[in-house]
């Protein structure tokens, strides 16, 4: 039998329920390896030993009286982004130092409702912003990707969740999705990531970052395995006023890999002039697998696509700078005292040295976009564009059931990329952001490789709250493309 930690979740949930192996035994596994590795990748900010032993034992009991959730004893990384009841809690932030919440978020309960036992929480980029998880306070996290011989980044924010689930630490982790923080970091360590439409999941208990495009969702190794964790996380939370209230269909079921008269459309804003060839070569081949299959494929055009990154660079910042307002130095975490100072003095002081360089520069630039001055000239521009992003999918739906994309425009790239300016960087998220500024579901999964091995990824988007049809185009596609490239793992030296 393979390692226990190399299992996907749907065999842990299967052996477990059939006593192959013990819910002490699959945590056990997991802990050692991260204890063994994770100094190297660094994917895990605290790990919770004793609390996952002590929730694998009590699963080991339901599951002996023949009781237990959907995901009883499978093991889980937690990204440091979501409140965990007395466990250390830091959105990768100084700011949050020795932050331990007195209330458990939303959809982590869910998850420990449904026997899922939690090995710890996964490093990210400091409060979700960025795209390598290059801007942690508890440093930069490796991807078991290598090229020449060193690790590459594994994007970002949840780029602790996807390092871990791809460096065999987990069969699946959290992650939270604002422009594509899920997406994009699974394409980067060759597996699989989906957010969910806005509202599916609750936001209660999540640090926000930028509260009208929050949304949580999974990294996992497959489509089934993040479809079994979208029924354990989804449903309806009245603590959250933009929660969805609708039924949660049963994700696990749609997945019939039929994807015969089934409607997807290409849009050609996102194949530009400069499109790196690679990755044009990989979508060209998922389009062709699902035409083979006899998806009809559809031209289509969501024509305000080139002003998605500008809407969400001003939108993402103007809410980060209210959310973050919040810390202060009173209530949470780091407090900065000035001898002889006062109050502001104080609040000053703390968010000097509690804030890193990119959280600065997006608090200020929402900061100056929401001022009484640029507010229409920039804001309320912005909300005005992103309406018309949300109608050009809106209309592109009337004709098509998913559209087709790349997740992101390059290759994982590694440490030494220095983008000369950091608008340089915002452009990873080319892709992923326009589906979050609808609110709509996308999934990534491994379209294939480049001419240096490194994973590429497909993204598929759905209509609001058709998270079904998207995931059961994607397992058909997931079966027709069978991705096998692994990750180097750790190499001598790096
Ligand atoms: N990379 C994007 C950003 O830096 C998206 C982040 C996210 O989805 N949390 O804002």
């Amino acid at each position: 039998m393979s390692k226990l930690n190399t299992l996907t979740l749907a065999d842990l949930r299967d052996g477990l329920k059939t006593k192959k192996f013990s819910a002490v035994e699959v945590a056990t596994a997991h802990l050692d390896e991260i204890e063994r590795t994770n100094p190297h990748y660094n994917a895990f900010i605290t790990i919770t030993r004793d609390k996952a032993l002590e929730m694998a034992k009590a699963s080991d009991a339901k599951l002996a009286a023949g009781n237990g959730g959907l995901i009883e004893g499978v093991p889980v990384g937690v990204k440091d982004l979501f409140c965990t009841k007395d466990v250390l809690t830091t959105a990768a932030s100084h700011i949050l130092d020795g932050f331990k919440p007195q209330y458990e978020s939303t959809v982590t309960t869910k998850i420990w409702n449904e026997g899922g036992v939690m090995l710890g929480k996964v490093n990210l980029d400091e409060f979700a912003m960025g795209s390598g998880n290059l801007t942690s306070y508890y440093g930069a996290v490796k991807s078991p990707w290598q090229k020449d011989g060193k690790a590459l980044v594994p994007g970002g924010s949840s780029g602790g969740s996807a390092a871990a689930v791809a460096a065999d630490l987990c069969p699946v982790a959290l992650g939270t999705d604002t422009g594509g923080s899920i997406r994009q970091p699974a394409a980067f360590c060759g597996i699989t990531g989906i957010k969910p439409t806005y509202g599916r999941c609750s936001r209660w208990g999540i640090v926000a970052f930028a509260s009208s495009l929050d949304q949580a969702g999974p990294i996992a190794r497959n489509v089934r395995d993040c479809a079994i964790m979208l029924n354990v996380m989804c449903g309806y939370d009245p603590k959250d006023s933009t929660s969805a209230n609708l039924a949660v269909p049963d994700f696990e079921k749609a997945l019939t890999g039929d994807v015969k008269g089934r409607r997807i459309g290409i849009p050609k804003e996102y194949r530009p002039d400069g499109i790196n060839p690679e990755i044009a070569a990989m979508w060209d081949k998922g389009i062709a697998l699902l035409k083979g299959a006899g998806a009809e494929i559809v031209d289509i055009s969501l024509p305000h696509t080139g002003y998605a990154l500008a809407t969400y660079y001003i939108i993402a910042p103007a809410e980060c700078s209210s959310n973050l307002s919040r810390y202060d130095g009173v209530k949470f975490g780091l407090r900065v005292t000035p001898e002889n100072g006062g109050l502001l003095d104080m609040y000053e002081a703390t968010r000097a040295a509690g804030f890193g360089k990119e959280v600065k520069r997006r608090i200020m630039i929402g900061t100056y976009v929401l001022s009484a001055g640029y507010y229409d000239a920039y804001y309320k521009k912005a909300q005005r564009v992103r309406h018309l992003i949300a109608e050009d999918f809106r209309k592109a739906f009337e004709k098509v059931d998913a559209i087709l994309t790349p997740t992101a425009p390059s290759a994982p790239f590694g440490f030494d990329y220095k983008p000369s300016n950091p608008v340089e960087m915002y452009l990873n998220d080319v892709f992923t952001v326009p589906t979050s500024l609808a609110g709509l579901p996308g999934i990534s999964i491994p379209g294939g490789v480049d001419k240096d091995g490194l994973p590429l990824g497909l993204q598929l988007i759905g209509k609001a709250f058709d998270e079904e049809t998207v995931l059961n185009i994607a397992y058909g596609l997931e079966q027709m493309i069978g991705f096998t490239a692994k990750a180097q793992g750790i190499v001598a030296n790096d």
